[in-house]
């Protein structure tokens, strides 16, 4: 057993330093510049976020809960529609559809790729579905045609949750860069692209729908003290989009990093039985997240921290299970899928600041704990 230091799951203090001089230069600009809620810096970054996204339009919000939710209901949803979610996402994606007074529906996931199966969303639909809101899990990207497929026959809406992938492609374009694509982001700071605080947005192609987020974000008010609809408080901060700013020109360096580190997880445990991420040909994904799964899962992890290794789970418990979703009496049991997948993931270490000696201990810490 090694005697250095553990391998942390994600390094967020070197993740800073390697921006710190733009950081302080942002954080300069706007104490020096007096301007704290919506000015230049959040205008600035919805102009490059969006061109980043291959949107036509991006809208900066206080977190990727409140995007979620904002965007829900300018496209409509309200109290008592159903809207389609992942089984096995963070519970952020069903606490948006609740707290619009609407109805999350699990979905379950294919095995394989973690993200919703589209035969299981097509049986899922009913007359009072009004959304379908896929999640790029793990910044890996969900199967979007044949769910918009399934939205254009039904005549419904699709909003994706790219929290885990900023900057991921679905059959070779970006995600958010597709005409029909309106997409909720998280910025809180363990993202791919994360502020020093929370965070959050919206990227759409569509006019009407980015201006109703952005009245809806400042109390439903487009002129100061004039308000048309009971709007909420959930702006991005001037502060959080100057940091956000000087973080983007590196996030596909970042991203690249994590690709790399992947690759080397893929080959270096290949061979030795274990559960490894798997990626669809047309899937480009951006690693927030390498998760593996292991039958004696807990026992595994343990061994690992031994060997020096950090590790997490995401998630240990999956939302229809939570104290705050026996509302909806979803029984233990009833979505397989994801309760074994909750059972058996683990979330290795993987982050842009990596060193590759880092990288090669979690490989022999893997082969020699599984
Ligand atoms: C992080 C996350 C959210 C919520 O983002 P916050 O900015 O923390 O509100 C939503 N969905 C998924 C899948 C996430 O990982």
């Amino acid at each position: 057993m090694s005697a250095t230091a553990e391998v942390p799951f994600l390094d967020l203090k070197s993740i800073t330093g390697e921006n710190s001089v733009e950081l302080m230069q942002a954080a300069e600009r706007v104490i020096s510049g007096g301007w704290f809620i919506l000015g230049g810096e959040v205008t600035a970054f919805e102009r490059e976020y969006a061109e980043y996204c291959g949107a036509t339009h991006a809208v900066g919000l206080a977190n990727g809960l409140d995007a979620l939710s904002i965007a829900l209901r300018a496209m409509g949803v309200g109290p008592g529609d159903e809207v389609i979610v992942p089984s096995n996402t963070y519970i952020a994606t069903w606490l948006a559809v609740s707290h619009l007074g609407a109805v999350p529906v699990p979905v379950e996931p294919v095995t394989r790729t973690y993200n919703l199966d589209p035969e299981r969303v097509e049986n899922a639909v009913t007359s009072r579905t009004r959304a379908i809101l896929p999640v790029h899990l793990y910044g890996q990207p969900a199967d979007l045609d044949p769910l918009r497929n399934i939205a254009h026959r039904h005549g419904l809406k699709v909003l994706e949750d790219g929290a885990q992938a900023h900057g991921a492609r679905y059959k070779g374009r970006r995600l958010g860069s597709d005409p029909d694509s309106t997409v909720a982001w998280s910025f809180y700071p363990g993202k791919n692209l994360g502020a020093l605080g929370d965070g959050g947005g919206l990227t759409t192609h569509d006019e009407g729908l980015a201006e109703q987020v952005a009245v809806m974000r400042n109390y439903g008010s487009r002129v100061k003290y004039h308000n048309e609809i009971i709007g909420y408080n959930s702006r991005l901060d001037e502060i959080q989009a100057a940091f956000l700013r000087a973080k983007l020109p590196t996030l596909d360096s970042a991203n690249a990093k994590r690709r790399y580190i992947a690759e080397r997880y893929l080959s270096g445990m290949a061979d030795i039985g274990l559960d490894l991420p798997y990626q669809p040909d047309w899937a480009e994904p951006v690693w927030h997240l390498f998760v593996i799964r292991h039958p004696d899962r807990d026992a595994f992890a343990a061994r690992l921290k031994l060997a020096g290794v950090a590790t997490m789970i995401h998630y240990p418990v999956p939302p229809h299970l939570q104290r705050a979703y026996e509302h909806l009496s979803i029984a233990e049991g009833s979505l397989p899928i994801s309760e074994a997948m909750h059972r058996e993931v683990l979330s290795l270490p993987i982050g842009p600041t990596m060193s590759d000696e880092d990288v090669e201990r979690v490989i022999h810490a893997v082969r020699s704990c599984a």
